[in-house]
């Protein structure tokens, strides 16, 4: 009998904080009305939707928090709403935006290795040449 009582986990003993992405749901929660703006910088998004990949309780407050910001507009004007399907579109679309960012960002950043060694080259060839 003591055994099993050495088992059981106290009632009140709350789950581990979530740390997906590296950020916790507090400053996830925070950044859900910059992310339905479309506000958040790169940085920032990217760590904000690794975090909701990853956080089922943020998942949820995004649901309620996009129905209050997409869903009652619609609502209003009689236009009909998903809100699982306009979520899910409106997600898929931001991390689309955020791969494309991100690909520019690599793409500059190689344009930029390419010319310094191009201009690095031209200039041993004159020094060589001269
Ligand atoms: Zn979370």
């Amino acid at each position: 009998m003591q055994k099993l009582k050495e088992l059981t986990l106290p009632v009140n003993e709350k789950p581990k904080k979530n740390m997906a992405g590296g950020i916790d749901c507090k400053t996830c929660e925070k950044e859900i009305p910059a992310f339905l703006r479309d506000g958040l910088p790169n940085r920032e998004l990217g760590i904000f939707l690794r975090h909701l990949d990853g956080c089922r309780d943020c998942q949820d407050e995004l649901s309620i928090q996009y129905l209050v910001y997409a869903g009652m507009p619609k609502l209003e004007t009689g236009e009909t709403f998903n809100l699982n399907d306009e979520l899910g579109d409106f997600i898929t679309l931001e991390k689309n935006r955020y791969r494309r960012r991100m690909r520019l960002k690599v793409t500059a950043l190689l344009m930029e290795f390419a010319t310094l060694v191009l201009t690095l080259g031209g200039s041993i060839l004159l020094v060589m040449l001269w």
